[in-house]
């Protein structure tokens, strides 16, 4: 914040979802503010001095990196633009000391979005959002009536950024497996002290998963989001909490994992639950 962008790179044209106002549209204003929205990154250029939401004028440039994109910082930028349509780097970010950061993508399916708007509701994706998962407006009762509202099975409901944001496939096993419950419960028939059990797992496993990345490297943000985790993507090695198997139900390219004691009596849950949840 209070850097100048000098320049906006968007090599990968797909990347870029909206195209008015133009990427040159925040050359050579300031940037006045960084947030979240789920799991949309924002950048407020061209604000006011005071960084004030909604401030008339400013510009957002919002980005979701969804499963292969990185933000990555660089002291120094490379001046010349990026190759369109080769190699991982989505877009570019100069600022005015020659600092910046790539956003980049591997592999060939390119899902990382960005917009440039003038209002981070006009993102589709962030209009239709559910509160923040770690808004304290978010209580225990709040989460209940939100649950039976949605219906459905936990796992899809809590995955369900429409419900509530910023909870993904990897942290609603681990939340799932805190609160010892199945994913396929039904959202609306979870007792009080489910729900608090429920609403207690979120928060304190969020907040520690934050804590945790803080500081970290690029290169071991990943291990040290795996060394973290219970049950997500451990099927087959032992729960940390009673020594039974982690087990994984899966359909399509879609698994999710749980303990059989701690979360479902010990019953082993079908796949075809799986794609009755994903329809
Ligand atoms: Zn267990």
């Amino acid at each position: 914040m209070g850097r100048v962008v000098a320049r906006l790179d968007v090599p990968a044209f797909s990347a870029l979802k909206t195209f008015d106002p133009p990427p040159g549209a925040i050359a050579g204003l300031e940037v006045t503010g960084a947030g979240r929205h789920g799991k949309f990154l924002d950048i407020e250029i061209g604000g006011s001095a005071e960084g004030a939401a909604g401030a008339s004028g400013a510009l957002h440039l919002v980005t979701h990196l969804s499963r292969a994109g990185w933000l990555q910082w660089r002291d120094k930028l490379p001046p010349a633009p990026p190759k369109p349509g080769r190699g991982p780097i989505a877009a570019r970010l100069h600022l005015d000391d020659g600092s910046g950061f790539d956003l980049t993508e591997q592999g060939t399916q390119k899902r990382l979005a960005l917009y440039l708007v003038r209002a981070v509701t006009d993102v589709p994706g962030i209009s239709r959002l559910g509160p923040d998962a770690l808004d304290p407006a978010l209580t225990a009762e709040r989460l209940g009536e939100l649950l039976t509202a949605h219906g459905g099975q936990l796992k899809g409901a809590l995955t369900d950024q429409t419900m509530i944001a910023g909870v993904g496939n990897a942290y609603s096993d681990e939340i799932l497996h805190v609160a010892k419950l199945s994913p396929f419960k039904p959202a609306g028939r979870l007792s009080e002290a489910e729900l608090s059990r429920l609403h207690a797992a979120l928060v304190t496993t969020l907040r520690d998963a934050v804590e945790r990345s803080i500081g970290q490297k690029a290169a071991t943000l990943k291990a040290e989001k795996r060394s973290g985790l219970r049950v997500h993507a451990r099927t087959g090695l032992p729960c940390p909490v009673c020594g039974d198997t982690v087990r994984e139900v899966s359909f399509a390219s879609r698994s999710m994992q749980y303990c059989p004691t701690c979360q479902t009596g010990g019953q082993l849950l079908a796949d075809r639950r799986m794609s009755k949840l994903l329809k």
